[in-house]
């Protein structure tokens, strides 16, 4: 693998949800992180957001990297088109060895396994155990939800406000792309 290759961290579902644009979104995510010479580092199974993600890298000339638990490998079956999969004993190691090798994460539409990848980057965040980019792929404002709730937790006094600068939200793959690329420091803001 290109070590100078920044990477991408991407949390997202093992379904495709209900409307084809989550897909859709995906893959041109996964175009755009290609094309910016990027590479990708997900949960290395092929169902739903995280194989149409991963496969678009890969078929745009990036560098798949999967993270697999063990007791996933036989039902989040890993793609032939990682270049690298490396497995781990559990969910939690997972999550820890992902969060240690990525440069930015940015998290697609998903189920609870991605929200809880999405509160563990948070979270760590918060706690200043971790410093790097988080951005939303607000896909058809799939995450105002989720942001209606942060900001609840805000208002009501068991978070502070600073909590909600800690992640950015961007409406289109092409915005998510520009973002990574402004946040890891190789393009101009503004
Ligand atoms: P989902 O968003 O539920 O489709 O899950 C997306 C990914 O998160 C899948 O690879 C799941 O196996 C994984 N996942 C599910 N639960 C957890 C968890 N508690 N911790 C870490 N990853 C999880």
């Amino acid at each position: 693998m290109d070590k100078k290759s920044p990477l991408i961290c991407v949390f997202c579902g093992s379904s495709f949800g209900v409307d084809p644009a989550y897909a859709e979104a995906a893959k041109a995510f996964g175009r755009g992180i290609a094309a910016r010479g990027f590479s990708l580092v997900f949960g290395g199974g092929t169902p739903g957001l995280m194989g149409a993600v991963s496969r678009s890298v890969h078929e745009s000339g990036g560098c798949v990297t999967g993270v697999l638990p063990e007791f996933l490998r036989w039902v989040e079956r890993p793609a032939e088109w990682e270049q690298n999969l490396i497995i781990t004993p559990d969910l939690q190691l997972r999550k820890t060895r992902m969060l240690a090798m990525a440069d930015a994460f940015v998290v697609l539409p998903g189920g609870a396994g991605t929200m809880d990848e999405f509160f563990e980057v948070i979270t760590s965040t918060q706690l200043k155990v971790l410093n790097k980019p988080i951005i939303l792929l607000n896909t058809k404002g799939f995450f105002a939800p989720l942001e209606a709730l942060l900001r609840h937790l805000v208002q009501q006094g068991f978070a502070k406000p600073f909590m909600l600068e800690l992640y950015r939200c961007a409406d289109t793959p092409e915005a998510a792309v520009d973002m990574v690329a402004e946040r890891l420091g190789l393009l101009a803001s503004g």
